[in-house]
């Protein structure tokens, strides 16, 4: 006799071993394998073989005819043929419920999706025969098949002694309405159907319990063909609550390890004396397949259940309905004292084709569904296809396939022949804000009722002089290219900062050759260092290439030089715009020292401040100097600036520069202006004395001042300043609220007269607004 035990604790050794199956025999696989082997290369004749080896008959020809089926099913007890007509109507009208059936989704407006169902063309069904044959199981994975809409249902069974399939068999196989049935089984019917012989063509899927050798095979050829889920020895757990007499329960438990040797049955009663009696009622034949346990807890004993995963659960409970809803795991339930497993055998039209040795945890049981499979559709309008585009092209960018976003780019044409779109620029460029001015002068006149002559710019940091006004220039013909190595005014800013001609690099204004410069060494998310505030452009040039700016606050020398150690590039403003704040020359050689990339120092307002790292260069390879004439030498509107650097980081940029950005003319006014040096240097000095006097009267009107090494002065705005400037003609530079120089705004020093209607409106608003 069996004892009835408690309920093991979870996590306990007594709780594994309770929710263990008996191992399954090892060794087969290779058998299996060879096996396999021997029919994929053999054929029929190999099939015939093994038949001889194993089943022991000679069989010249597996396949069924017609005739012999249609004849057995007449031959057969009839009371038969009605049962396995009745249980697979059953089958029929469970699984009818079963069917596809999926709405059309609207994705987005214009994008439409949905699945669609589609049977297999051709399944294999196995089906175990000699001395247990399994009609039930013919009907309960052909009927499905057949309902489905598999065109072709070939069954597999071994041969009898006189080298047919079992009577019983091929009874059902009529009745469900198999096609093909071939006498032959075990792993060469696995094989034969697996890779097709000539008399077997291959199948699409296979299904079916089968024994140890054909599981193990059914694992083995698995991806070449589909398989439907792992079978193992049959099990059951019951759970009672005392509510149902114990010898249906033993009944149930005995009718479960009836199936094989290796079937278990597992009781859990949450009373004590029910265990004992079920326990005392197992036959003495059973006793190592059953499995007797007390739980007074219900939860306890489903809990039990969830995890053990059964192919079979009974709830043998009253109002088990109620339970239901806490079993997570389990094959196939059976409600209350009158549902026993058999029931589902045969009978009540669920499959009996279930999950065992816990697979019941992630699989299902065998269901209509099993026999298709789907196929997903998208169309898509020519709006949808537009909505579509941008996160493709996102994902494809990240992904690196160009091509897949060209397929949609090249369908985003309108049919008229006309293109109504333009493709999106690179990420990086859609996420940068441009460089931004403030508003032109006939903008700012028709805004305030100026005349254009009545507007005075203080916003753009240029001079108030034309050094070498274009009057009176004399050029070579522009009917031809200048000549790009541009010899005349190389020498002459070669001579002007005092450094080899070699070093020098010509462009279309400083922002030329700050735009070559992050070309030649900015890539996507290399480290860039950007001081903030400062030249705009820096952030702009950095961001359309997709670098990773490392922002530090300018004037923080020890923040730069620790960022620079890590960058790709670093952007020093010398002295900075929009500060005027001047950095000791030391820190630029400092940080390209440290900086692993190249250190660019922007002096557009060298001639303001004296402060230079030209010099430094030749010992510092890794150093640029940008440079500009739009400032000192009056000349921002010919555009022309200049880079000093070592022959490498020259011989890089000429790779990249323009043949001939910077026109004859503006070459030719560059040296005119250049050979005016002195006269330039004399200007200067006379404005650094209007920038000291306009300072001054901007600080007795109680608006702050920073010190500036520039021709501008960063001055203290309060709201509303900057309006009631520019309605007087007056534009100076402002913040956004939210930048870190909200509440300054930026004023060029200008000729006296000029800063004088600066002033002028600075006075008024102060007497205005009573500061
Ligand atoms: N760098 C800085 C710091 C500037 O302020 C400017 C012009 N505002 C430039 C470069 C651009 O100069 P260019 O006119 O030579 O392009």
């Amino acid at each position: 006799m069996i004892t009835a035990l408690d309920l093991p604790l979870p996590g306990s050794q007594a709780y594994r071993d309770a929710l263990g199956r008996p191992p399954q025999a090892e060794g087969l696989r290779q058998e299996a394998a060879a096996l396999l082997e021997q029919v994929r290369w053999g054929g029929d004749a190999a099939v015939r073989s093994l038949t001889l080896r194993f089943d022991g008959v000679d069989i010249a020809r597996t396949l069924v005819s017609p005739d012999r089926i249609r004849l057995a099913a007449e031959s057969a007890d009839p009371r038969l043929v009605a049962a396995l007509q009745a249980a697979a109507a059953n089958i029929a009208r469970f699984h009818q419920a079963q069917g596809f059936s999926e709405e059309v989704v609207e994705v987005r407006p214009g994008v439409r999706g949905w699945r669609e169902w589609r049977p297999l063309d051709r399944v294999g069904v196995y089906v175990p025969g000699g001395r247990a044959p399994y009609p039930s199981s013919v009907l309960m994975l052909c009927v499905p098949a057949r309902l489905a809409g598999c065109r072709e249902v070939v069954l597999c069974s071994p041969p009898g002694p006189d080298g047919g399939v079992d009577s019983a068999i091929m009874a059902a196989a009529s009745v469900a309405g198999v096609t093909e049935v071939h006498a032959v089984g075990g792993v060469q019917a696995i094989a034969a159907m697996t890779y097709g012989t000539e008399s077997v063509a291959r199948v699409d899927k296979l299904f079916g319990p089968g024994n140890a050798h054909v599981t193990a095979a059914k694992r083995l050829v698995f991806g070449e063909v589909a398989v439907d889920m792992p079978a193992g020895p049959s099990e059951v757990v019951v759970i009672t609550d005392g509510s149902v007499p114990p010898a249906w329960l033993a009944a149930d438990l005995e009718a479960q390890a009836e199936h094989a040797p290796d079937a278990v049955g597992v009781l859990v009663a949450t009373d004590p004396a029910v265990a004992e009696e079920v326990a005392r009622r197992i036959s003495s034949e059973r006793l190592t397949q059953v499995r007797v346990f007390a739980s007074s807890d219900l939860e306890r004993a489903i809990r039990f259940a969830n995890d053990y995963a059964p192919e079979h659960l009974i709830l043998a409970c009253r109002d088990s309905a109620r339970w239901l809803p806490l079993v997570t795991n389990a094959g196939s339930v059976f409600l209350g004292a009158h549902a026993p497993a058999a029931l589902g055998d045969y009978a009540t039209g669920a499959n009996h084709v279930l999950p065992t040795g816990g697979m019941a945890r992630s699989f299902s049981p065998l269901g209509l569904l099993d026999f298709g499979h789907t196929i997903q559709v998208q169309s898509v309008s020519p709006p949808g296809l537009a909505q579509l585009a941008p996160l493709v092209e996102q994902i494809a960018q990240v992904e690196g396939f160009g091509q897949h976003w060209r397929s949609v780019e090249v369908r985003l044409a309108s049919d008229a022949g006309e293109v109504s779109w333009a493709p999106q620029p690179r990420r990086s460029v859609r996420e940068t804000r441009g460089y931004e001015w403030e508003a032109s002068t006939p903008e700012v006149a028709a805004r305030h009722g100026l005349l254009p002559h009545q507007v005075v710019r203080f916003d753009t940091n240029t001079c108030p002089w034309e050094l070498a006004p274009a009057d009176g220039l004399t050029v070579e013909a522009v009917n031809e290219y200048p000549d790009p190595t541009y010899p005349g005014l190389t020498s002459a800013l070669a001579h002007y900062a005092g450094v080899p001609v070699e070093s020098i690099t010509v462009g279309a204004g400083a922002d030329e050759l700050l735009a070559l410069i992050a070309e030649t060494y900015i890539g996507p998310l290399d480290p860039v260092v950007i001081q903030e505030p400062s030249y705009a452009m820096f952030r702009v040039l950095s961001g359309i290439r997709g670098a990773r700016l490392i922002p530090v606050p300018a004037g923080d020398q020890e923040r730069l030089l620790r960022a620079a150690a890590e960058a790709r590039l670093v952007w020093i403003c010398n002295p900075n715009n929009p500060t005027g704040e001047l950095l000791p020359e030391q820190v630029a050689a400092e940080a390209a020292r440290v900086c692993p990339g190249v250190v660019v120092v922007d002096e557009a307002y060298f001639e303001f401040s004296g402060a230079t790292a030209a010099g430094m260069v030749q010992r510092l390879s890794n150093l640029v100097v940008v440079r500009t004439l739009s400032k000192a030498f009056g000349l921002a509107g010919a555009r022309v600036g200049y880079a000093v650097s070592g022959a490498q980081i020259a011989g890089a940029l000429a790779r990249v520069r323009p043949p001939a950005s910077v026109s004859s003319l503006s070459a030719t006014l560059a040296v005119q202006a250049l050979e005016m040096a002195p006269e330039m240097r004399r200007r200067v000095a006379e404005l650094q004395r209007w920038k000291a006097d306009l300072a001054r009267a901007i600080t007795e009107l109680g608006l702050q001042v920073r010190p500036s090494a520039t021709n501008f002065l960063l001055v203290g705005c309060p709201q509303g300043l900057g309006l009631a400037l520019e309605r007087t003609g007056v534009v100076v530079r402002s913040f956004p609220t939210g930048s870190a120089l909200a509440g300054w705004m930026r004023v060029t020093v200008r000729s006296p007269a000029e800063n004088a209607r600066l002033l002028g409106g600075l006075q008024r608003w102060v007497a205005d607004s009573d500061v």
